[in-house]
């Protein structure tokens, strides 16, 4: 199955703007003349240093960073991120966690390792299906920081606020960054695991509040240690280049094609497409509940096991990839991130109504 008749439905690593991979391939064995490839030069010499200096402005500009933040360029994944946090940021020992999905809850997990975690909501009563409103967090007063997951990647629900809780916000946004305009001011620190929505795998990106950092348990690996990474600008060791790059190649195109807003609008206009079939549809039901719906990841499923297998089986015939769900999760999940075409998701409604029409009786 080639490229061109292909769209890939993956949660992660998905799919990236094709501009930014044509020009990863034109400048694949040679970049500028330089007799080299990106993947073969020192960290250290300054052609890279030119590629990483202007990847980080450009995201400066698209989330429009102020300059009491500094973006840092890690490895790990968002994972390591779930200990990282609690090490530099847990100062008297206590944070509140909102866990609305499978990350936020690995994440508060994590947190006890290294202090008291006190649980601000917990929305597994209905399946992680919903978002809770304000009222419904409660936020430790001896918090250092309040942390949450903006996009549940598993279950297809999306904040579609940003919480007050007078506390330090600690935001995992691995499944939404660059997604729709963001404040980050507000933010105490905000992180994602780059294979979502902006590069390869292998880069996380942490946008940190200066003034946190340099408060660390003495336990914590100068690798994790926040106040080391921003005095060494991300090059303690040895960054992860090749993604650093492809994150500027994504961010271009971004920037072409209008950034963070007109991403919005985007997202809104793709999800909506399917939200929109699924509130009509006999047959397929949505996961996540109205309100709380995330336009990244749609969850969804016929409420039949054997039908949902044929589903995806007769989807991948036809070249839509990776509409399984997640295991923990099961049913259908179509992502839908900001390099995904309008037509692909035209494509999937389209398959949707021809199957429904086809399977309505058997359920
Ligand atoms: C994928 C994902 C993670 C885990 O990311 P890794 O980079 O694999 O550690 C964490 N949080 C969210 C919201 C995710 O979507």
């Amino acid at each position: 199955m080639s490229r061109e008749k292909v769209y890939n439905f993956s949660a992660g690593p998905s799919v990236l703007p094709e501009s930014a991979l044509l020009k990863a391939q034109q400048e694949l064995m040679d970049y500028k003349s330089c007799g080299m490839s990106v993947m073969e030069m020192s960290h250290r010499s300054k052609m890279f240093q030119d590629i990483f200096d202007g990847t980080k402005a450009k995201l400066k500009s698209a989330l429009r960073v102020p300059d009491t933040h500094e973006i840092l360029f890690l490895q790990g994944g968002a994972t390591l991120q779930f200990a990282a946090i609690p090490m530099n940021l847990m100062v008297t020992g206590e944070a509140s966690y909102a866990v609305t999905g499978n990350f936020s809850s690995l994440a508060a997990k994590e947190a006890e390792k290294y202090g008291r975690v006190f649980y601000a909501c917990d929305t597994s009563d209905r399946g992680h299906s919903y978002i809770p409103a304000q009222e419904g967090i409660a936020v430790s007063p001896d918090s250092d920081y309040f942390y949450y997951c903006a996009n549940n990647t598993i279950y297809g629900t999306e904040w579609q606020y940003i919480p007050e809780t007078g506390k330090t916000l600690v935001c995992d946004m691995s499944s939404d960054i660059l997604s729709r305009p963001v404040d980050v001011s507000k933010f105490g620190l905000i992180y994602a695991g780059a294979q979502k929505n902006m590069a390869p795998a292998g880069l996380t990106v942490v946008i940190i509040d200066k003034a946190l950092a340099g408060k660390a348990m003495p336990i914590t690996p100068n690798v994790m240690d926040y106040d080391v990474l921003i005095k060494k600008d991300s090059m303690l060791n040895t960054p992860p280049c090749w993604c650093i790059y492809m994150l500027g190649n994504t961010l271009d195109w971004l920037e072409s094609i209008g950034g963070v807003k007109a991403m919005e609008g985007l997202k809104r206009e793709r999800a909506g497409l399917v939200y929109d079939f699924l509130d009509e549809s006999e047959l397929f039901t949505a996961h996540a509940e109205k309100g709380s719906r995330s336009d990244m990841n749609i969850t969804f499923r016929t409420g039949n096991e054997e039908l949902d297998a044929e589903f995806v089986k007769e989807a991948t015939a036809r070249g839509m990839l990776n509409l399984k769900g997640h295991r923990i999760a099961g049913g259908m999940r179509a992502s839908l991130y900001n390099a995904m075409p309008l037509e692909g998701v035209k494509t999937l409604v389209e398959f949707m109504k021809k199957f429904e029409a086809e399977h309505r009786c058997i359920k």
